[in-house]
C-alpha cells in the first residue's frame, strides 16, 4: 500500500448515509493479499443491524434523489467517473493487492467499471415513457417509467471494481438509491470507490457500503426488508437461487448474474493465429476466475492436434507471478482452497482417461499459485464438463460434426457466454443460431462491454447489465389513464 499516490483511498471502515463507521460491535475483519495470505488491512464487519441502518438511510435519501433531474444525476456520475479514471492506477493497485490480478488487468477492470458509470450517466437521460394512442375519445393512455425504490447488490471478489459500477451506475441513473454488499475478500476496492463518489458529490444515503464477512445474515436482512424493492445479484447459481427464494416474500424485482460453463469452439476452418490468443485470454485472464471463461475448448477432428500443439507452446510461455511485483500474465488464484477445487476436477478427469499436456500442478511461487493447465481427450462423462471450474484449467474435447459440436456446447444447465471460431459464412450464422447462451462471441475471446447487453439464460441468470437495456432493471412502468378529457 506504499505505492498508493493517494492514501485517502484506502479506507477501513464501512459507509452508511454519509458516514464512514464501524460497526455496532465494533468487529473488523482481516483483508488478505492472495499472492502471499499476508494480512494488509482489516474492515468493518457488519452485522444485520447495521444493515438495516444502511437500508434506512437509502430509503430517506431517495425522495430527494429521484426529484433530481436526470440532468442533475448525470452530472454527478459523470464527476464520479472522471475522478475513478483519474485514480486508476490507484485503484489497480488496491485491486491486485486484495484480489490478486495482475496490475495490468486490474487497471483494464477500473477503466471497465469506470465505463459503465459514463454510459449511464449518458442513458438516464433518455428513460422515455410513452403516450399511448387511446382507445376511447374521452381517455388518454400514458406509460411513464420510474425508479424502483431502493435497491440492493451483493457482488463477487473476482471483479471487486466493475460488478459494483455495473450495478450502481445504472440504479444512480435512473434514481434509485443502493446499498452495496461486497465480497469479504475484496471490500477495499468497493470503499475506494465510495471516497471518490462522496468527492464527486453524490449526498450522503445515495450509496451505502455494507462490508461483512456475515453473508447470509447481510443477504437476510437485505431481502426480508420490504424497503428493499429490487435485489440485484452477481455470484454463484447456488446463492443466487437462494436470493431468489428469499426475495419471494418481498416480490422483490431481481437481476441475478450467476455462474456460467462457457463452450470456446474451435472449427476446422478456423484461423488459429486469431484463435489460439484468444483462447487464452478467454481461459486464463483472471487465473481463469470470470463467469464468462471458457469453460470447455471442443475442437474439432481435423484441426485437434494441430490446436493442441500450439495451445501448448503458447499456454507454456505464459509468465505467472505476484502482480505488484512485475508485469506477469497470471497472478494467484482467490485462495489455497480454490486450487483444491481445481485439483479434485483434474484428478477426476485423469482417472477417467484424460491427458495433461502441460501443468497440472502449483506453482512454487505460494499456495494460491497453480499452473495453467491443458487437458486433452476430455469427455463429457467427466466432471469439468459440467462444472464450473473457475481456475487456469483448459479442458479440451474432440468433435465431430457442426451438429455434435452445438449439441456438445448446449448440454449444460448453464447459458451464459458461447465463444467459437470459424470462417464459413453459412456455418457462422448457423452455429450462432443454434447455441443457447445469453452471449455469442465469433472469432473473439472477450466479450464485455459497456455498450451490449451482459447476462445470461437457463441457470446463469435473469436480466441484462450494460446498455441501453441496462437501465430497464431499475425501473418500474407506470400505466397512467386519464379520463373525462372529453365533456
Ligand atoms: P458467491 O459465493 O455466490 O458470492 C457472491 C457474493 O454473495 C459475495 O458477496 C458473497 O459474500 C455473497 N454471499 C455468499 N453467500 C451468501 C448468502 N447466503 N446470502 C447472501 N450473500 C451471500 O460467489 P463467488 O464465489 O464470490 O463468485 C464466483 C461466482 O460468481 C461464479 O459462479 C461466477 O461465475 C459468478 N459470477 C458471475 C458473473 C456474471 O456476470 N454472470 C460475474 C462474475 C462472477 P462473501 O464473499 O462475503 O461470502
Amino acid at each position: 500500500m506504499q505505492r498508493l499516490n493517494n492514501k485517502a483511498l484506502l479506507r477501513d471502515k464501512a459507509y452508511i448515509n454519509g458516514q464512514w463507521c464501524e460497526a455496532q460491535s465494533g468487529a473488523r475483519m482481516p483483508v488478505l493479499d492472495p499472492a502471499t495470505s499476508e494480512q494488509i488491512a482489516t474492515v468493518a464487519d457488519l452485522d444485520g443491524a447495521d444493515v438495516s441502518l444502511a437500508i434506512d438511510a437509502a430509503n430517506a435519501a431517495l425522495p430527494a434523489w429521484r426529484r433530481k433531474t436526470a440532468k442533475e444525476r448525470a452530472a454527478l456520475l459523470r464527476n464520479w467517473f472522471e475522478r475513478i479514471v483519474a485514480a486508476k492506477d490507484d485503484l489497480a493497485i488496491l485491486m491486485t493487492a486484495e484480489q490478486g490480478k495482475p496490475l495490468a488487468e486490474s487497471a483494464g477492470e477500473v477503466m471497465y467499471g469506470a465505463s459503465f458509470i459514463e454510459w449511464f450517466a449518458e442513458e438516464g437521460k433518455r428513460v422515455y415513457g410513452d403516450v399511448v394512442p387511446t382507445h376511447a375519445a374521452d381517455k388518454r393512455v400514458i406509460v411513464t417509467k420510474e425508479p424502483v425504490g431502493v435497491v440492493a447488490a451483493i457482488t463477487p471478489w473476482n471483479f471487486p471494481n466493475a460488478m459494483i459500477t455495473r450495478k450502481a451506475a445504472p440504479a444512480l441513473a435512473a434514481g434509485c438509491t443502493i446499498v452495496i454488499k461486497p465480497a469479504e475478500d475484496t471490500p477495499l476496492s468497493a470503499l475506494a470507490l465510495m471516497v471518490l463518489a462522496e468527492e464527486a458529490g453524490i449526498p450522503a444515503g445515495v450509496i451505502n457500503i455494507v462490508t461483512s464477512s456475515r453473508s447470509a445474515e447481510v443477504g437476510q436482512t437485505l431481502t426480508d426488508s420490504p424497503i428493499v424493492r429490487k435485489l440485484s445479484f452477481t455470484g454463484s447459481t447456488a446463492v443466487g437461487k437462494q436470493l431468489m427464494r428469499q426475495c419471494a416474500d418481498t416480490v422483490k424485482k431481481i437481476s441475478l448474474e450467476l455462474g456460467g460453463n462457457a463452450p470456446l469452439i474451435i472449427f476446422d476452418d478456423a484461423d488459429l493465429d486469431r484463435a489460439i490468443p484468444a483462447a487464452i485470454a478467454c481461459k486464463f485472464r483472471n487465473a481463469g476466475q470470470t463467469c464468462v471463461c471458457a469453460n470447455r475448448v471442443l475442437v474439432q477432428d481435423g484441426i485437434y492436434d494441430e490446436f493442441i500443439k500450439r495451445y501448448k507452446v503458447a499456454v507454456e510461455q505464459m509468465t505467472i507471478g505476484h502482480g505488484l511485483q512485475g508485469t506477469f500474465d497470471q497472478g494467484p488464484m482467490i485462495n489455497a482452497a480454490a486450487i483444491g477445487k481445481v485439483e479434485e476436477l483434474l484428478n477426476d478427469a485423469t482417472s477417467k482417461g484424460a491427458r495433461v499436456v502441460t501443468g497440472g500442478e502449483r506453482h512454487p511461487l505460494g499456495e494460491a499459485f497453480y499452473r495453467p493447465t491443458v487437458l486433452a481427450d476430455v469427455t463429457p462423462e467427466m466432471r469439468v464438463a459440467k462444472e464450473e471450474i473457475f481456475g487456469p484449467l483448459a479442458p479440451i474435447f474432440r468433435f465431430d460434426t457442426e451438429e455434435q459440436a452445438i449439441q456438445m456446447a448446449n448440454d449444460t444447465e448453464y447459458g451464459l457466454a458461447a465463444y467459437f471460431f470459424a470462417n464459413n459464412l453459412g456455418r457462422v450464422w448457423r452455429v450462432q443460431e443454434g447455441l443457447e447462451y445469453g452471449m455469442v462471441a465469433v472469432n473473439e475471446g472477450i466479450l464485455s462491454t459497456e455498450v451490449a447487453p451482459f447476462g445470461g439464460i437457463k441457470e446463469s441468470g435473469i436480466g441484462r447489465e450494460g446498455s441501453k437495456y441496462g437501465i430497464d432493471e431499475y425501473v418500474e412502468m407506470k400505466y397512467v389513464l386519464i379520463g373525462g378529457i372529453d365533456k
